[in-house]
Order: structure tokens, then sequence, then C-alpha cells
């Protein structure tokens, strides 16, 4: 075991604090990775605050983590020391199942183990990259082909793969017109990875200030959510919709804008349940609605090679560590541009 510097929640209504840890020796399959950077995703903030109701305290968040391998078990074959590596949300998950079998390991049948807050469905707690060092087994270890801005590369882990999943599922590419629904962290790289894909981008926001920075980031047009002439402009008129928007909210607004056949997918988690749906937007027009959880490992990778190969990444607010309070207030503002990354040096200011 070695001892690691963390900051964890104790309870949903304490602040984040510095607290030691242990992390495991480094086994035959682990890789030992220093982390540089871990961003900060709104299901830290969920968790942290035991929003879903199944946090286990204490509970250290963080699944967006880019660093720098320090040891490496003796089968391990495709890390070295020294590489830069990226571990994103899951550290583990059974392997035989049919979904693992296919490499979906988000959706193992006996529950993945998250990077933070252990299995899914129950058991040991895990510690999550808001901490100086993490050891993980090699196969949920990610290769970072990004060659600098690295801090920048750390919100692909998590914000990244859970875009590019369902994008890639309801293949998403020219021709089509897509809307990403929330510029937050999630938001912003949907439309950086939905553009590059090819597709006619339309970003919905309920922030009219966010306008600017969504034409730039990739969308052809921006409509703010809360004004009715703006939404029924585009009525039954995408293809899909991904929607990220962290809390319970109005689903018929961006229904009414699919067309026959088209689909609309969820990501954002909120703390309770939506609004039941009208059943005849959905019923006259074959309409759907459906959900996606991150992202499989090979999906992870291809995810961040494709972003190296585009040149994307996050754009970032970098904090110490010390910050973390305050920025999930800030968070809970929408006001993020358009994700915050942990410079992880600035822990060992707190030891
Ligand atoms: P975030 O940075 O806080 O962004 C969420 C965005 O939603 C905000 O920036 C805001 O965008 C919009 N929004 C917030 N409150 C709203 C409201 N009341 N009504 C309408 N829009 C609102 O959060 P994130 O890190 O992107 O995460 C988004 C959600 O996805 C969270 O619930 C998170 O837990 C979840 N998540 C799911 C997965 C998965 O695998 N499915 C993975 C990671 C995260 P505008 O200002 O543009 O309106
Ligand atoms: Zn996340």
């Amino acid at each position: 075991m070695s001892k690691t510097l963390a900051y964890a929640a104790q309870s949903p209504d304490t602040p984040l604090a510095l607290l030691e840890i242990q992390r495991r020796e480094v086994g035959p399959d682990d890789v030992a990775i220093d982390i540089l950077y871990c961003g900060v995703c709104h299901s830290d903030l969920h968790t942290a605050r035991n929003e879903w109701k199944n946090t286990l305290y204490p509970s250290v968040p963080g699944h967006e983590i880019v660093g720098t391998v320090t040891a490496i078990g003796r089968n391990v074959k495709h890390f070295k020391v020294g590489d830069i590596a990226g571990v994103g949300c899951m550290v583990d998950s059974c392997q035989h199942c049919s979904p693992c079998a296919e490499g979906i390991e988000q959706y193992c049948e006996n529950g993945f183990t998250g990077t933070y807050n252990g299995p899914v469905f129950g058991g040991e707690n895990t510690l999550g990259g808001y901490s100086s060092s993490i050891v993980v087994n090699q196969k949920f270890v990610l290769h970072i082909r990004h060659k600098d801005n690295l801090a920048a590369v750390a919100p692909l882990l998590c914000a990244g793969i859970t875009t590019y999943s369902p994008l890639r599922q309801w293949k998403v590419g020219p021709g089509q017109k897509v809307g990403i629904v929330g510029l937050g962290g999630l938001g912003h790289m949907g439309v950086k990875i939905a553009a590059a894909m090819g597709a006619y981008v339309v970003l919905f926001t309920t922030s009219p200030n966010k306008r600017e920075d969504a034409l730039r980031l990739g969308a052809a047009e921006v409509v703010v959510s809360k004004n009715p002439q703006e939404m029924a402009a585009h009525a039954n008129s995408f293809d899909f919709i991904l929607n990220t928007v962290a809390a319970p909210h109005d689903l018929n607004q961006f229904l009414n804008l699919l067309k026959l056949d088209a689909t609309m997918t969820l990501v954002g988690a909120p703390d309770s349940p939506h609004p039941s749906p009208n059943v005849f937007g959905l019923i006259f027009k074959r309409r759907r609605i459906a959900g996606s959880l991150i992202g499989g490992i090979a999906e992870t990778q291809e995810m961040l090679d494709f972003c190296a190969e585009h040149n994307i990444v996050s754009d970032i607010e970098m904090i110490p560590m010390q910050s973390i309070n305050q920025a999930y207030e800030r968070m809970l503002k929408s006001d993020v541009k358009y994700r915050f990354v942990i410079d992880m040096a600035t822990l060992k200011q707190s030891a």
C-alpha cells in the first residue's frame, strides 16, 4: 500500500477537504499513475452531495484523469514508465458477461466498478481522481496521443466519451441536423465532436450570453430554449438531439423538434425525474427517447484518437484543488467555461 493525498467529502453537506488515502500495491496487471490533471464533472457534485442517494463516504470524486505512468506490473505490455495515460469513469468490470465481451463494459451485467463510489451494484468503495496518484488495471487505462495541452485533454475522459458514444451510436454525420441541449461540460464537447463528425449543429441553451461561444465552438445556430418563437422555428426538423441538462425540465419542447422516427438521447442525470413527456408528441411521429451511459474502453480510446486527430480538447478553467468547493457552487449557476480542471500539483500545498 502507498499513501496518497486526496480531497474528500465526508458527508453530503460538508465541504471537500484534505484526506490521506491508501493506494494498493502495483499488481501484475496494474499501472500506477501520478495524476497531473483531473476534470470536474457534474457527476462529481451529484456524488459528493449524495444526490443519487448511493454515495459511499469518504467520497473522493474525479473521473477525468490524465497523468504520468510511474510503475507497471510484470504483465503490462502497452504502457511504460513515463507515458502519459488517462483514466475515465471505470476501473473494472466482470470481463465475462456479454456486454464486457463486446467491449461495452459500462453496461456490464454484473456492474462495472466506478473510478469512485465502487461497483455500481454495491461493494467496496473506490476513490477517484481528486488525488495525487492512482493504481488501475491496464485494461482500463487509456493512451493519450495529444502532444500538449494535457489539462484540456482530461475532460475528454468523461465529457468527451459521454457525448461521442451516442453521437456514434445514432450515426451522426454530414447532412444531418443535430441538436445539443445545454452548453456545460458535456454539451460543449458534444458541439465540438458533432461538428467534427460533419453534422449541422444547433445548440440549445438557457443562457443567452453563451451564444457567441457556442458559435465559436462549432454550432451553426444557437437557440435560446426559453424563447418559444425561436423554438417553434425548428419544429419537426431534427435528425437527432443529445440532451445533457443536469436538472429536471420539460422534455416536450425538444421532442417536438424531432422529425418522424428521430431520437432524443438523454445523458444528463438529474437527482429527480423529468416531468413525463406528452405521449401524443411521441406517437404521432414515432419519436423516440433514449439514454446513454459514458462509453466502453475501446470506444474511449477511439474517441481520444479522433479528438487528437481533429485537434479537439476541452475549453477549460484551471483551478487549484483548494477551490473545488467554490467551483461546485459556480457549476450550479452554469458559470463554467466550460470545464473546471484541477491542477493536481496544487494538492500538496494543503499537506
Ligand atoms: P454542467 O457542466 O453543469 O452542464 C449542464 C448544463 O445544463 C448547464 O451548463 C446548463 O447549460 C444546462 N442547465 C443546467 N440547469 C438547467 C436547467 N434547470 N434547465 C435547463 N438547462 C439547465 O454539467 P455536466 O458535467 O455537463 O453534466 C451534465 C449532466 O450529465 C449531469 O447530470 C451529469 O451527472 C450527467 N452525466 C451523465 C453521464 C452519462 O454517462 N450519461 C456522464 C457524465 C455526466 P445552459 O446554460 O447552456 O442552459
Ligand atoms: Zn463525468
